[in-house]
């Protein structure tokens, strides 16, 4: 059973953002956010320099103690942090907003300015430089804090100030709302970058894969720190530095369990893992009497691709084609590549009747005509186009209900649609009935009665 092309979306188009070296690499949108951020950032400052509150003498050494344990806990954590920073899939949250969410609590807006410049001078020199990250994104993440902690300082200002005093419920309250506002506008900015300078990446996801439950838990450890700070004897601030190691430790750990999930290539499920969870998946359908279906791919003439445009223009396509996947697939749906050019996805949950085969074939038509639009702007090859892709379909129970049956089965329609011309989806047809020899006829007759 084939179905033969429709008529093709309009082109969608692929866009590469490079990895821009220097600010002014930069696309004109992504640079025009970035220095917006940039600008805000140095007004914030100057602002809260000239109407702040002058420091005093316990500020000053409030001041120079955060920048002390805050360069003790870099130091300790400098291989941890070089690590998750080099395999960050989104966004990259480094631990220490501690320190700068408490002295945006503690300090005039001029000391909490220094806290942050020296922590992310120190950051940079030890931390991000050495994973090759150009010198302008730290400039900006530095921007986004400096936000953050001005817009902390004025809504403390706003009401009066806090300074640590005594640890009331409304001092609490405040503490809270300071939290809420620092990591409102922080993941605001740093999202709206990364939605531009990733394109295609999901705002969702980039929260979730930047963990937010992370920074969350960080400006709590910070806001404790504040109230120990300006409560009890500051040397107490230390205590908070262990806890933090234990936290980073934690997190670069699933950070690496995600990563041995994951086709480095294109950032889909690698084929083991994809194995694995689509197991899991068809197990947990088959319980609930829910049905799924599985989806091989296979790029058209990729050799005649990587032939004319090069290896790399390849790769580039590889990984549009692994965005198609990702749009035109629901969340909770399993896309890997399996090796290759050829890609997998599975479907699970879906609703057990007749038109299970229809729905998806619709699914993989959707993607066909995905990988047909599409225009890829390669970085070495300039754009290629005329892409195509066939892909196979086979859905439980009618083709089996465990991975390999539906596997084989998709793979047998995969090869019919190649044979019938490429470019087009096949789904395989349920199996003819077997029945054992000298068993009695199906339809219930017997002969000779
Ligand atoms: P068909 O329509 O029959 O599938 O033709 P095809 O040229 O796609 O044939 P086949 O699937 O056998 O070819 C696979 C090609 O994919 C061969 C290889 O050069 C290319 N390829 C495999 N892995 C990669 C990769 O990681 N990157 C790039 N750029 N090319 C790859
Ligand atoms: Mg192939
Ligand atoms: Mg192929």
């Amino acid at each position: 059973m084939t179905s033969g092309p429709v008529a093709p979306r309009p082109a969608r188009r692929r866009r590469r953002v490079p990895d821009a070296r220097s600010l002014l690499g930069l696309p004109v949108r992504p640079l025009l956010l970035v220095l917006a951020v940039e600008s805000a950032a140095v007004a914030a400052v100057v602002a809260g320099a000239l109407t702040g509150a002058a420091p005093t003498r316990t500020d000053a050494l409030l001041c120079g103690l955060l920048m002390l344990v805050a360069a003790v806990h870099t130091e300790l954590s400098v291989n941890a942090e070089r690590l998750r920073r080099r395999i960050a899939e989104t966004r990259y949250i480094n631990m220490t907003s501690v320190w700068t969410f408490a002295a945006a609590l503690l300090l005039p807006p001029v000391l909490a300015t220094a806290v942050v410049a020296v922590i992310y001078v120190h950051l940079y020199l030890r931390v991000v430089r050495p994973s090759g990250t150009p010198p302008h994104r730290q400039v900006c993440s530095a921007a986004t804090v400096l936000l953050a902690v001005h817009t902390v300082a004025g809504l403390l200002a706003l009401v009066g100030g806090w300074g640590g005093a005594p640890a009331t419920p409304q001092n609490a309250a405040l503490v809270l709302g300071a939290l809420v506002a620092y990591t409102t506008v922080n993941t605001l900015l740093v999202v709206s970058v990364l939605r531009l300078t990733a394109p295609g990446s999901r705002f969702l996801v980039i929260l979730w894969g930047g963990d937010i439950g992370l920074e969350l838990a960080t400006l709590s450890i910070g806001g404790l720190v504040a109230v120990v700070l300006a409560n009890t004897s500051p040397w107490f601030a230390l205590l908070a530095v262990l806890p933090l190691l234990v936290v980073e430790q934690t997190t670069l750990v699933r950070q690496l369990e995600a990563q041995v999930d994951t086709d480095a290539k294109t950032g889909l499920l690698n084929p083991a893992a994809w194995r694995w969870r689509s197991r899991q998946m068809l197990e947990r359908d088959t319980r609930t009497d829910r049905a799924g279906a599985v989806l091989i791919l296979d790029l058209d003439h990729f050799k005649a691709v990587n032939d004319r445009h090069g290896h790399l223009a390849g790769d580039d396509v590889l990984q549009a084609v692994a965005d198609v996947l990702t749009t035109e697939v629901r969340d909770e749906d399993l896309a890997g590549r399996f090796g290759g050019e050829e890609f997998v996805v599975t479907l699970g949950g879906m609703r057990a009747d007749d038109t299970l085969d229809d729905r998806a074939r619709e699914v993989a038509e959707r993607i066909r005509r995905g990988v047909r639009a599409l225009e890829v702007d390669t970085a070495t090859a300039g754009r290629v186009t005329g892409l195509s892709v066939s892909v196979g379909v086979a859905t439980t129970p009618d083709h089996g209900s465990d991975l390999d049956g539906l596997l084989a089965a998709a793979d047998a329609a995969l090869y019919e649609a190649k044979h019938a011309g490429r470019d087009r989806v096949a789904v395989r047809p349920p199996a003819p009935p077997v029945v054992p020899e000298g068993a009695t006829p199906p339809f219930g007759l017997s002969f000779g009665t």
